[in-house]
């Protein structure tokens, strides 16, 4: 689960660290009370979207020439006229994709005299099972280009759990930044803020660039991206509460109702399959015949009727689906309550679309019947193969 940008500064100060004075808004009249309430004399407009590349980002129904996301401004004035560009429209980053998304809420921050910007980010390295840290000198920018390009600016580590974080960690980042004296200080405290931060919470990810070096000589996390492990937002209440649905797909909210394994795609053919693997496969296949699929869908092992009924008809509302190919492999799942789960969807919401089923395994006999019986318009299948062969034939035939 990912969280905004001032939400992540906010749980960063909780622990300590060194983050700007700020205050999220909603309207252009709150952002110009929250730019007197911080004094400026330099503020930033900060469209808070779950996506990075703000600052580069440009708004689709305003011209070439405006300005970015994230925006330093000088007066008041500016503050809120900011606002009011940027609050409704569509913000396209680099990490957005073309749609973009629509900022609804933006962060005043008072605005920081950068000497020197960096970059330090937190994850758990599946190889090692502990929490990494990844630093470099080469902050603001983007991280995946500095690691293409020189490696050797990217500096890991790991921490053992068992001791946690020790001064030593300190003193690598530290010396990783070239930083000495006070700032070398600050940076130790930093590691221990930020990894206590990192483990209470159950975070996933802690991006922070940039971090940087302040006229002042203090270091100061300017930007701050937090994602949770989906699995632990059960024990933080407090996290779940910061969850922002606006910016997740409907369809995956629907489906997380129904604890069902779903992510939306971009292509036209809805999948509905047992088994991750199964999901793999079938999506493979259904790309070397040419088309692409619009979800991924494991619908699980002990699937319910209820369960099935609510993955279709999430298949079946998303009008991007074109075709659908229900590919299921009976083992623990019985091919008779995903029959009837189609069936009562169908039942509910129609059919639209070419439906291709393969049913595999146990109480195959039983669905096939129940679907044969339940005078639905289906495309039965003998086997993986011919049932992606059957769904890309008749979805080009009904366009
Ligand atoms: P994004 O990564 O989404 O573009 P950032 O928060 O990193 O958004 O902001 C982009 C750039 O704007 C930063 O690299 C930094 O140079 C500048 N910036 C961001 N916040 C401030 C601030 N409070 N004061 C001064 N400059 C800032
Ligand atoms: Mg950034």
């Amino acid at each position: 689960m990912n969280i905004h940008e001032y939400q992540a500064k906010a749980i960063l100060k909780e622990y300590g660290a060194p983050v700007s004075r700020g205050i999220p808004v909603f309207t252009a009249e709150e952002a110009e009370k929250a730019a007197h309430e911080l004094g400026g004399p330099v503020w930033v407009v900060k469209s808070q979207i779950h996506a990075g590349g703000r600052g580069k980002g440009k708004f689709k129904e305003l011209g070439a020439e405006a300005k970015g996301g994230v925006r330093v401004v000088k007066s008041v004035e500016d503050v809120k006229s900011s606002a009011a560009e940027m609050l409704g429209n569509t913000l396209v980053t680099e990490q957005t994709g073309e749609g973009g998304k629509q900022v609804n809420r933006l962060y005043i921050e008072e605005g920081a005299a950068i000497e020197k910007e960096f970059y330090l980010s937190m994850l758990i390295d599946r190889e090692t099972s502990r929490v990494a840290f990844v630093v470099s000198t080469e902050g603001g920018m983007n991280i995946e280009e500095v690691a293409h390009d020189t490696p050797e600016k990217i500096i890991t580590f790991s921490v053992d759990p068992a001791t946690g974080v020790q001064p030593h960690h300190g003193r690598t980042v530290a010396r990783a930044l070239n930083l000495s004296g006070d700032l070398a200080k600050q940076a130790g405290a930093l590691v221990n803020q930020l990894y206590a931060a990192f483990t209470d919470k159950d975070m996933a990810l802690l991006e922070i660039n940039p971090l940087v070096v302040t006229k002042d000589n203090e270091l100061k996390v300017l930007d701050a991206k937090v994602s949770f492990d989906s699995n632990s937002i059960y024990r933080h209440a407090d996290v779940a509460a910061l969850r922002d649905e606006t910016e997740e797909d409907a369809k995956e909210i629907e489906a997380s109702k129904y604890d069902l394994n779903y992510i939306a795609l971009d292509g036209s053919i809805g999948c509905m399959v047992n088994g991750a693997g199964l999901a793999m496969a079938t999506m493979d296949i259904i790309k070397q015949y040419g088309m692409e699929p619009a979800n991924f869908l494991d619908v699980g092992g002990g699937a319910t009727t209820e369960k099935v009924t609510a993955a279709f008809k999430i298949i079946t509302a998303d009008p991007v689906v074109k075709g659908i190919l229900v590919n299921i492999f009976g083992g623990i799942m019985k091919c008779d309550v995903i029959a009837q789960g189609v069936i009562q969807a169908v039942k509910d919401v129609g059919l639209q679309v070419p439906l291709v089923v393969r049913l595999e395994g146990t109480n195959v006999e039983a669905g096939k019947k129940l679907i044969g019986e339940s005078g639905l318009n289906v495309i039965a299948a003998d086997d993986l193969d011919d049932a992606a062969q059957k769904i890309v034939k008749a979805v080009k035939e009904a366009a």
